[in-house]
């Protein structure tokens, strides 16, 4: 992907290439909302999900660890 493909990005109302950080399309005046548009942000929810399924993973290889130094 280009430099510029990832500070551009096209309104979805009016297909005019604006800055990606931009509120709103100065061509046509639609507010943009990038949720739905580069996929650089993860959705919302799936963080906390994520750490949590990592808390789990980190406790399960530790009692593993510790059932098996308890029971060699
Ligand atoms: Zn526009």
């Amino acid at each position: 992907m280009a430099f510029h493909e990832l500070h551009e990005r096209l309104c979805p109302t009016c297909g005019h290439r604006i800055s990606a950080t931009a509120p709103k399309c100065f061509n046509c005046g639609a507010y943009v909302n990038d949720e739905d548009d580069d996929g650089d942000d993860e959705p919302r929810g799936r963080r906390p999900i994520f750490m949590l399924a990592s808390a789990v993973v980190a406790a399960v290889i530790y009692i593993a660890a510790l059932v098996y130094l308890l029971n060699p």
